[in-house]
């Protein structure tokens, strides 16, 4: 059976007030529109579609909360990286994110990265929003099966080297499961 055998969708928030009570731990996902996130997390909680209510039109900028048993949590964040976000959506999204960001309850942040596009500017963006001196920062390399194994390495190297010690990094694959047990064996961890 999977270890987050419990796991449900709990709401999705588009305000600071409705976010679950900040208690026990919960865990942030991010990453670039299509960087393999919503794949990345049902692959993760072993759900076929848990993490799909973020691709609904019209609820791309809600923070999605999934419980996983008794005061564990994660969150979907919204994928970024769309050229052109409404200022009205930009105004909404930076009280909320910066209200997540300063939960006691937030362990640490999953940042998922296309591996052909590699570790951009707008992940580090994240990682610095992420705050990697407090908190924890893993990064999956996703869609790894559609690299050689010479090209993943390559990948993996250069992403250490834009991260360093900020953020903990592998390669990852929701269709052929390279890297799963790892990714949930860190997620474990963080809401032990
Ligand atoms: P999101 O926008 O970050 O949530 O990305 P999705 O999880 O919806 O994935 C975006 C696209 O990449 C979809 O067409 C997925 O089928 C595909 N994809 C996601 N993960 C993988 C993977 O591990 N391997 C491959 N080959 N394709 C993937």
């Amino acid at each position: 059976m999977s270890r987050f055998a419990e796991a449900r969708f709990l709401l999705s928030a588009a305000a600071p007030a409705q976010f679950p009570a900040d208690v026990g731990a919960e865990v942030a996902f991010a990453g670039r529109s299509n960087a393999g996130k919503s794949s990345a997390i049902n692959a993760i909680l072993a759900r076929r579609s848990l993490a799909r209510t973020s691709k609904t039109p019209g609820r791309t900028r809600l923070l999605n909360f999934f419980a996983l048993g008794a005061e564990r949590r994660i969150v979907d964040l919204p994928g970024y990286g769309y050229a052109r976000v409404p200022e009205q959506e930009r105004l909404e999204w930076g009280p909320l994110i910066d209200t997540l960001r300063h939960r006691q309850s937030l362990r640490g942040l999953f940042l998922i990265v296309d591996a052909r596009r590699g570790v951009g500017e707008s992940d580090l963006a994240l990682v610095d929003w992420g705050d990697p001196a407090v908190r924890r920062i893993h990064v999956l390399l996703a869609k790894a099966d559609k690299l050689s194994r010479l090209e993943g390495a390559a990948v993996l190297s250069s992403a250490r080297g834009r991260l360093g010690e900020r953020a903990s990094i592998q390669l990852f694959s929701a269709v052929e499961g390279q890297g799963l047990a790892e990714a949930q064996r860190v997620l474990t961890d963080w809401l032990a």
